[in-house]
């Protein structure tokens, strides 16, 4: 059972499935609607903001975690409108890593960021979609790929590749998506192989966004979007971008 005071829905996989469509119909037709709102109105939607601009709210929200000087808010602001619509200013691409959360090393609140996490940040199909639905359907205009220092799968995925180690489970599909940036980090003789690897694997990630055809590409020549990467330090809590 839940013991979240927030609000939080246990449903099942197969729910998600289900409801899946019904969510993109849901907030396809928030969006347009929002879109006819903006139009009347001539304001424009909160995250209607350049990329650069997406960018710095992130940098200037993590030097204000590194810094310690983060604002105490309170999430119940605001849940009322959320519930009708979104309009995050980034999508991340993160680890799972229970150390590594996106909103609070922003510092952004309930509805700014679109999280899509798996354990060694790695796009696969469904990272990739995802990524495509922030674009396409939510307008946000920035993606981020967020590595982070003593990453568990990265270095898993080094010693796979240079111990031939063997994991249990589903592991080494898991690994085999990062073993890629491992051979291109080997191959520049690092001192540090999986800090280099942490990094290697943040640059093949964006690039495989940059290269996603037509969506992201589009959204890119359109100039609506920027893709960048960057390394969460868990020691010092800072973002150091690639
Ligand atoms: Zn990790």
């Amino acid at each position: 059972m839940c013991n979240c005071e927030r609000d939080c829905t246990h449903i099942s996989r197969r729910s998600v499935m289900a409801g899946g469509a019904a969510l993109i119909a849901t907030n396809a037709f928030a969006f347009r609607r929002a879109r006819a709102e903006q139009s009347q109105s001539s304001s424009p939607l909160p995250n209607a903001i350049p990329p650069a601009e997406a960018l710095d709210r992130l940098m200037q929200g993590n030097a204000r975690y590194v810094a310690g000087e983060t604002e105490c808010k309170d999430f119940s602001i605001g849940r009322a409108e959320r519930a009708g619509a979104q309009y995050p200013i980034v999508a991340v691409l993160s680890c799972s890593d229970s150390r590594v959360s996106p909103e609070l090393l922003f510092e952004q609140g309930p509805g700014d960021i679109f999280v899509v996490r798996v354990a060694g940040n790695f796009v696969n199909t469904d990272g990739l979609a995802s990524m495509e639905y922030a674009v396409k359907i939510l307008g946000v205009p920035l993606l981020m790929v967020l590595g982070h220092t003593n990453c568990g799968a990265i270095s898993a995925a080094v010693k796979v590749v240079t111990e031939h180690a063997e994991l249990p489970g589903h592991l080494p599909e898991l690994v085999e998506s990062i073993e890629p940036a491992v051979i291109t980090a080997h191959a520049k003789h690092p001192s540090d192989l999986v800090a280099a690897t942490i990094e290697e694997n943040v640059r093949l990630n964006v690039k495989r966004l940059i290269d996603d055809t037509p969506i992201l590409a589009d959204a890119l020549a359109a100039k609506k979007i920027a893709i960048s990467g960057g390394v969460y330090d868990i020691a010092t809590g800072k973002v150091g971008l690639i």
